[in-house]
């Protein structure tokens, strides 16, 4: 694919936003279509549950209440897997960075290689539909974090520690506010059109 990136041929995003933006959806798409390595540390942290792995268990108590696994947990996750071969065509990154310090340490180890994040494509939708959205996942799921409380408090902790990244990104200059409202093919058409941009 022609895209022509500042940091070289592979292009690196973040793909952010709030539960229930759709944010899983699009990520396969723009894996798809941007031929990118799709690296989703709440599918990593899954699958750690499921081996029974030992990070798995520890993960499994903050995910349960709709909390953070601690950053230095993640952040040695996400190092160990941008360092694998196959990330040096270029990564998606879903659901890291999560908090400040997630975003900062990112910097540092890409920097380190000489590279660093090319764009992060933010999801908006507004609370509401937020609320609306994650309830009928609920619904037709049975998704065992998506509980009434374990919903708020995801959300919760969204606003208190994953939003203000917003900010940190706007002022990198590399923050691409996309609306989430509308078709799945009219949104994946939205952030097309900014990915092709980079
Ligand atoms: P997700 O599928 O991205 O919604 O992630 C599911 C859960 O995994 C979250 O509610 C957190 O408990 C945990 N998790 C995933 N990514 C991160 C991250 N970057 N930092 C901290 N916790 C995370």
């Amino acid at each position: 694919m022609a895209h022509s990136c500042i940091m070289g041929d592979a292009m690196n995003i973040v793909l952010f936003g709030p539960p229930g933006a759709g944010k899983g959806t699009q990520a396969t798409k723009i894996a798809d279509g941007f031929g990118l390595l799709h690296i989703s540390t709440g599918d990593i942290l899954r699958a750690a549950v499921k081996d029974g792995a030992e990070l798995g268990a520890l993960a499994k108590t903050y995910m349960d209440k709709g909390e953070l696994v601690p950053d230095e947990v993640i952040i040695g996750i996400i190092k160990d897997r941008i360092a694998q071969p196959d990330a040096k065509g270029g990564f998606m990154l879903d659901g890291f960075p999560r908090t400040i310090p997630q975003a900062r340490a990112l910097d540092a180890m890409l920097d380190e290689s000489g590279s660093g994040i090319d764009m992060v494509v933010s999801i908006n939708v507004d609370d509401a539909e937020i609320l609306a959205r994650v309830r009928e996942r609920q619904r037709i799921e049975k998704r065992e974090d998506d509980s009434e409380e374990v919903v708020r408090n995801r959300l919760e902790v969204y606003m208190r520690q994953t939003a203000p990244l917003k900010d940190y990104y706007e002022n990198a200059g590399i923050l691409n506010e996309i609306d989430g409202l509308g078709k799945i093919d009219e949104v994946f058409e939205r952030i097309d059109a900014a990915l092709s941009s980079v």
